[in-house]
C-alpha cells in the first residue's frame, strides 16, 4: 500500500547532525539505493503520483547530483527522456545558465541549450528541497526556453525553510516532510 511504501522510504533515510557543517541536519538518501525494495518504493510512489495527475509528460529534468539518481529511472517508466541541470562548467556545448545566491556567496546552474523545446511538458526532480534556491534556478532555466513546468518532484521537503515560497506558482510534490 501507499502507506507501507512511504514507511519503507522514511525508514531508509538517515540523519547526520552537523554535516557538512555545524548546524546542518543532513538527510542522506543513499540508503534508499542500498535497499532495492525501498528504491523501487520511491520510484513507484513518484510514478503513481504522476500517472494520476498528468495525462502527458514529455521530459524529466533532474538536478545535479542526486536528482540524477531518481530522474532517469522514472523517465524510463514513462518511456520519455531525461535532461540534466548541472552545476556550472560541467556541460559541453552551448548552455544556458542562471546564477542564484546561497547563504554565503553565489552558485550557478546550467542546461544544454538545445535539449528542451518550447512548450514541452516537464517534471523537475531532486532529492531534497531546503531553501529552494537550486530548484527555483532550475525552473528559471526551463522558463528561459519556454518549457511548461508541470511540477517539481522531491523526496524530502524541509518545511521550516519554506523553500516552496521561492518557487512561486510552480507546484511541488514531496514524499516526506520534516
Ligand atoms: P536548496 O537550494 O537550499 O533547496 O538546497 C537543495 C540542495 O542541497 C539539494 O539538491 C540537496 O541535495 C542539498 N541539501 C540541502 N540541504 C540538505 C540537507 N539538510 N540534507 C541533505 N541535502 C541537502
Amino acid at each position: 500500500s501507499l502507506e507501507e511504501k512511504l514507511q519503507l522510504v522514511r525508514n531508509s533515510i538517515k540523519c547526520y547532525p552537523d554535516f557538512p557543517i555545524q548546524g546542518i541536519l543532513f538527510r542522506d538518501i543513499f540508503p534508499l539505493l542500498y535497499d532495492p525494495k525501498a528504491f523501487s518504493a520511491v520510484i513507484d510512489l513518484f510514478e503513481d503520483h504522476l500517472k494520476n495527475k498528468f495525462p502527458q509528460i514529455d521530459l524529466i529534468v533532474g538536478l545535479d547530483a542526486r536528482g540524477f539518481l531518481f530522474g532517469p529511472v522514472l523517465a524510463q517508466k514513462f518511456g520519455i527522456g531525461f535532461v540534466p541541470v548541472r552545476k556550472k562548467g560541467k556541460l559541453p556545448g552551448p548552455t544556458l545558465s542562471v546564477s542564484y545566491s546561497l547563504e554565503y556567496g553565489q552558485a550557478e546552474v546550467e542546461m544544454q541549450s538545445d535539449v528542451v523545446q518550447a512548450n514541452q511538458k516537464v517534471i523537475v526532480i531532486d532529492d531534497l528541497l531546503a531553501t529552494g534556491g537550486t530548484l527555483a534556478a532550475a525552473c528559471e532555466l526551463l522558463n528561459k526556453v519556454g518549457a511548461d513546468i508541470l511540477e517539481c518532484l522531491i523526496v524530502i521537503e524541509m518545511k521550516a525553510l519554506n523553500g516552496i515560497k521561492k518557487l512561486g506558482s510552480v507546484s511541488v510534490h514531496s514524499l516526506l516532510q520534516y
